[in-house]
């Protein structure tokens, strides 16, 4: 997927700091951070959204979700929230699966 930023950042042909990786995911500070702490936590597979995950990547999204409870207790987060959208409608911009993590002065995220 050429065309893809979070494609292109896996491929190293955009550059970003991983903030961790393993063999199925990669997590990057958010370059447009709506809170103190903001993480996208991103497939390795290029699936387009939550909308189009089909019945043999139920592992990979229930995956998705430990490895934010992971990166909560590796920073000792008290709480944070996460973040799907889904589809232009839902907010969506970058078309490959990624959770958002948003931590810091919880009263003020969106
Ligand atoms: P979404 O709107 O859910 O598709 O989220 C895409 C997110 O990717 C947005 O919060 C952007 O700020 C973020 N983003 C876009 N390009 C980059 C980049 N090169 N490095 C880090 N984050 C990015
Ligand atoms: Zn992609």
């Amino acid at each position: 997927m050429e065309e893809c930023i979070f494609c292109n950042i896996l491929n190293k042909k955009i550059p970003a700091e991983f903030v961790y990786e393993d063999e199925k995911f990669f997590v990057i500070n958010d370059i447009a951070p709506k809170a103190p702490i903001h993480l996208l936590i991103i497939s390795k597979k290029h699936i387009f959204s939550v909308a189009s995950l089909e019945e043999e990547e139920k592992e990979l999204a229930g995956e998705i979700l430990f490895l934010a409870k992971k990166m909560g207790d590796d920073m000792k987060l008290p709480g944070y929230k996460l973040v799907f959208n889904v589809g232009r409608e839902g907010g969506q911009m970058v078309d490959h699966l990624h959770l958002h993590l948003l931590s810091g002065k919880l009263e003020e995220l969106p």
